[in-house]
């Protein structure tokens, strides 16, 4: 069991022991909860102690099981729904009702004993975030599997620009030997194979038993049909590229195969009055990676929900002052909400609140008692979805960068907060030089790649904490948080270096192209839209001096 294993279970079992000591108080309240209205006498007196008793075995219901008392919750659970019958009907118990309610509280009461499950079953295999190793990620290295020597010497120099350092093997038994003892970020296997591409998945099968923690390996071959793919696809291969030339291509799976950042936690905010569930749910969700923060008073959600911006609300239905059900309306009304999922939870299961509940603006439900292995893949399912759909729309489909729209927003974000904390800040916008004639040349297609490459190169030079925006056709914006203007012109410039090394593929000819930049920042600049302004002046300047040049705008 690993460190976080045996945290998350400590906190578990201190929870189920705090849960546990008050049990049998809270089963004594219904017993009496039970004698009260076994003794009640008129219409109203009986119906408040019938709610006064659902009150009780509904809170059991919802949270014994959760912790691991099923049997407990099972009870609870019967008792409510016949509870819930009789108060459907005429209010009145039946003799019947009366010896079974009576049975079943006297089993709630001995089942204190039977429990003690094991609530942390299940627990050791949930999918952990993977912790940092101590391989050489860092170096973005790649092993490469060079059979007939056609891919080695020009990828490596043009991967370089990626910032990806290539390790050349002339045989498979050399790399198996070098894979022991290290980890790429990736391996590249590219090898003469038989029509039935038989040596090359021979390969990938003999490779991928080197080591457990295998990095993904991406196929490089020279025939496409779709039998290989699917070959491809059941060897375990990562990626099945076909054009050794196609170098945005195999940058573009490297990326996305090696990506170092880990995503941010998700955010989940959960508004629970049980403090006893609510801090479950919250070790629980941190166990498993994510940020949670609870709220247990409804009226106080406003705040929170906004110091969070949650990923996912997760919400329970049954609260003093205002249900799940109208918070979930009112959270709708507010225009930044609108998308983000809210997940119920209620311990009645009946299904018309539930059809209610999605009318409304719920987007799931989970009935009580909810199993801690569904629970978190639920939310990291539903987080990770409504996170891809903002990013569709704050994003440019083709480069993956924020959008024109979006990178304006930020830019104001981010002036906002470089003023309030008395940061520098540069804003920089880029145009790629006489685009016009490589759309002329090689075609739309071929320009469309160069917009590609010129995205990577600027994501894998920039700081993860720059934000790169595609701000129109050719043109890119770049906000470099914490840089004053002199540093970004730097910056940039050896950006523009790098970029202008990268050889262009069309189809049968190779090229390169540079992009000219301008740069604006704050203090010099005191305001978003003159930076942005400035920015795009300094670019004009960049452009008549010559092109594939980077210009800082003056103050006045
Ligand atoms: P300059 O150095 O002055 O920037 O010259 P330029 O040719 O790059 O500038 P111009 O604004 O005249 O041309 C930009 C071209 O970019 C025109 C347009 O067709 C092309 N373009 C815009 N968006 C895209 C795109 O998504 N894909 C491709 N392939 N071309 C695009
Ligand atoms: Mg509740
Ligand atoms: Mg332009
Ligand atoms: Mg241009």
């Amino acid at each position: 069991m690993s460190d976080i294993d045996l945290v998350l279970k400590a906190k578990l079992q201190e929870a189920k022991d705090a849960f546990g000591a008050k049990l049998p108080e809270k089963l004594a309240e219904a017993d009496m909860a039970w004698a009260e209205l076994l003794k009640a006498e008129g219409q109203e007196a009986q119906a408040e102690c019938l709610d006064a008793l659902v009150h009780v075995v509904h809170k059991l219901a919802g949270t014994a099981p959760t912790l691991g008392f099923i049997s407990v919750g099972r009870i609870a659970r019967t008792i409510q729904t016949l509870l819930l019958a009789v108060k459907k009907g005429n209010g009145q118990l039946s003799r019947e009702e009366r010896q079974q309610i009576a049975a079943l509280i006297n089993d709630l009461k001995a089942s204190l004993n039977d429990d003690g499950v094991d609530v942390f079953e299940g627990l050791s295999n949930q999918k952990k975030s993977p912790l940092p190793d101590d391989t050489n990620d860092e170096a973005n290295e790649v092993f490469v599997l060079d059979g007939n020597e056609a891919i080695g010497g020009p990828l490596a120099s043009q991967l370089k620009h990626y910032g990806y350092i290539l390790e050349i093997f002339d045989n498979s038994d050399a790399l198996r030997d070098e894979l022991q003892s290290r980890r790429p970020s990736a391996i590249i296997l590219g090898a003469d194979y038989d029509e039935n591409g038989g040596k090359l998945f021979d390969l990938v099968s003999s490779v991928k038993e080197v080591r457990k923690d295998m990095p993904p390996i991406i196929l490089l071959g020279a025939q496409d049909t779709l039998d290989l793919r699917l070959q491809a696809v059941r060897s375990g291969a990562a990626a099945f590229l076909t054009n050794p030339n196609d170098i945005a291509r195999i940058v573009e799976a490297l990326d996305e195969f090696t990506s170092q950042e880990d995503p941010d936690p998700y955010r989940v905010l959960v508004v629970e009055d049980s403090q006893a569930l609510a801090e479950l749910y919250k070790v629980l969700l941190e166990g498993a990676g994510m940020i949670a923060h609870l709220v247990f008073d409804p009226m106080e959600i406003m705040g929170p929900l906004h110091e969070l911006n949650p990923d996912i609300i997760l919400m329970d239905i049954n609260m003093p002052g205002c249900n799940g059900i109208e918070l979930a309306q009112v959270i709708r009304q507010r225009e930044e909400f609108f998308q983000t999922p809210i997940i119920f939870l209620t311990a009645d299961g009946g299904f018309e609140r539930e059809l209610l509940a999605l009318k409304t603006g719920g987007d799931d439900f989970f009935a009580k008692p909810v199993y801690p292995e569904l629970l978190i893949s639920s939310i990291r399912a539903r987080a990770e979805r409504a996170r891809m759909l903002s990013s569709m729309i704050s994003r440019d489909s083709m480069t993956g960068l924020a959008n024109h729209t979006k990178i304006k927003e930020m830019l104001g974000d981010e002036f906002a907060r470089s003023k309030r904390f008395k940061q520098p800040l540069s804003f920089a916008m880029l145009d790629i030089d006489n685009f016009k004639n490589v759309n002329d040349t090689y075609g739309h297609w071929t320009g469309d790649t160069v917009i590609k490459s010129l995205a990577q190169v600027l994501r894998q030079r920039l700081r993860r904490s720059d934000i790169i925006g595609r701000y129109g056709g050719e043109e890119f914006a770049i906000i470099l948080p914490n840089t004053d203007g002199d540093t970004a012109v730097q910056v940039l410039d050896k950006i523009r270096r790098g970029f202008g090394k990268v050889k262009q593929h069309s189809e049968n000819e190779e090229f390169v192209t540079t992009f000219s930049c301008g740069v604006a920042d704050f203090p010099t600049i005191d305001d978003p839209a003159e930076i942005n302004k400035k920015a795009d002046e300094a670019l004009y300047e960049a452009k008549h001096a010559g092109r594939n040049c980077v210009k800082k705008a003056t103050g006045e």
